[in-house]
């Protein structure tokens, strides 16, 4: 074939590094596996059912595109509060995922040459997305602490600027920041016009600091969510979005000429998990999450994270890729901190694992951390 057939575009869009630590995975025998972005547990039972039943029930057509009426209704009567009804208008969107809710938002909303603001540790996709959609990511650093710096962010933008990429609990860093900086950010985009999309995926999972949406601050947020780490959910592909009704209407549209529609079978069975009480979960989470940072506290630099399920310590010597090279070699797969980020110096833990494989991955990089020493 000719090299010319693909895109200009996919010169800005590289592999996933976590993929390559995947392929690595095949290929050792027994890993210790720190690297895995997905809860260690099974989709719910009644999830389980209620897929069943719907393809039993023959519910296997497409589904109207911006998702089941009565899945909408579930989720507007809890997302949308009835104090914003009068003049910001809002709906809800049911999308593949809520990666698919992020391709629909940053296509339906920046131009080529428009500016994205990403934080620096960012999940892997953000910059991809935003060069897909023509757009230049505009990094905000974070370190040391993975706090939001309101007077960081004022200082990158610009004319340019189209949106605020926001997440928290975040990955790969686990930061929840506080209400006071969730509401500064959230007052700035309002108070300069500028779109901020909010990706709460790990919403659920948020140990000390109570998770606080900007949408409590700024009426106009898009938000994005996804039942993939909730409930263990991550290869059903079902997510959903909420915004200002106008960019939810442009967003289904694209949705219409693109996904169609998230899978039938799964929209039905996420009217169970909408249901389901995932907060055992949430308490095993906060005990691993003990777990491995008590186990580690004393050979790594780690600020403590507030939710999801990773840690991201800084590497106790050479780099972030070397370390982990290390790590690899001694059968433990972690990723290193430049997949997500213009820095090398730092390595993300998921713990989303058997409390032994934790115990396994503690005793391994103890060992290498003094090796360096
Ligand atoms: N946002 C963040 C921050 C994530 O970590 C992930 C999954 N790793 C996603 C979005 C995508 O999740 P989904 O499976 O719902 O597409």
């Amino acid at each position: 074939m000719s090299s010319q057939w693909i895109a200009a575009r996919m010169s800005r869009i590289q592999a996933s590094g976590i993929r390559k630590v995947f392929d690595l995975a095949r290929s050792l025998k027994d890993p210790v596996n720190l690297s895995i972005g997905q809860p260690h547990f099974d989709v719910p039972q009644p999830v389980k059912d209620a897929a069943i039943e719907a393809i039993q029930a023959g519910k296997n057509a497409y589904t109207v595109t911006q998702g089941i009426a009565e899945l909408r209704d579930k989720i507007r009567r809890q997302v949308l509060p009835a104090s914003l009804s009068d003049r910001a208008r809002r709906e809800v969107l049911i999308t593949s995922g809520t990666s698919g809710g992020l391709v629909l938002a940053l296509l339906a909303t920046v131009n080529p040459g428009d500016e994205v603001v990403i934080f620096d540790p960012y999940f892997v996709m953000y910059p991809h997305l935003v060069a897909l959609a023509g757009g230049t990511p505009r990094f905000v650093d974070t370190y040391p602490d993975f706090g939001i710096d309101v007077a960081k962010v004022e200082k990158v933008l610009g004319p340019r600027t189209k949106l605020i990429l926001f997440n928290s609990p975040a990955n790969p860093t686990g930061s929840v920041p506080s209400r006071t900086q969730v509401q500064a950010l959230a007052e700035l985009a309002r108070d300069r016009g500028i779109l901020l999309i909010s990706d709460e995926i790990y919403r659920h999972f948020a140990y000390e600091k109570e998770f606080v949406s900007p949408l409590e601050y700024n009426s106009d947020v898009l938000v994005l969510d996804g039942f993939s780490k909730s409930h263990g959910m991550t290869g059903w592909r079902l997510g959903y979005a909420h915004g200002p009704a106008h960019l939810i209407d442009e967003m289904t549209k694209l949705q219409q000429f693109t996904f169609v529609c998230a899978p039938s079978m799964v929209q039905h069975a996420g009217l169970a998990a909408w249901e389901f009480d995932t907060s055992h979960w949430v308490e095993e989470y906060r005990g691993k999450r003990r777990r491995i940072l008590d186990g580690l506290r004393n050979n790594f630099e780690i600020v403590e994270p507030g939710g999801a399920f990773y840690i991201f310590p800084r590497a106790p010597w050479g780099t972030g890729t070397e370390f982990v090279a290390e790590c690899i070699k001694n059968n433990l797969l972690v990723i290193p901190g430049n997949v997500f980020s213009g820095r090398d110096t730092h390595f993300r833990i998921s713990y989303a694992a058997e409390d032994r494989t934790i115990d396994r991955g503690i005793e391994i990089l103890t060992r290498l951390a003094r090796k360096g020493a």
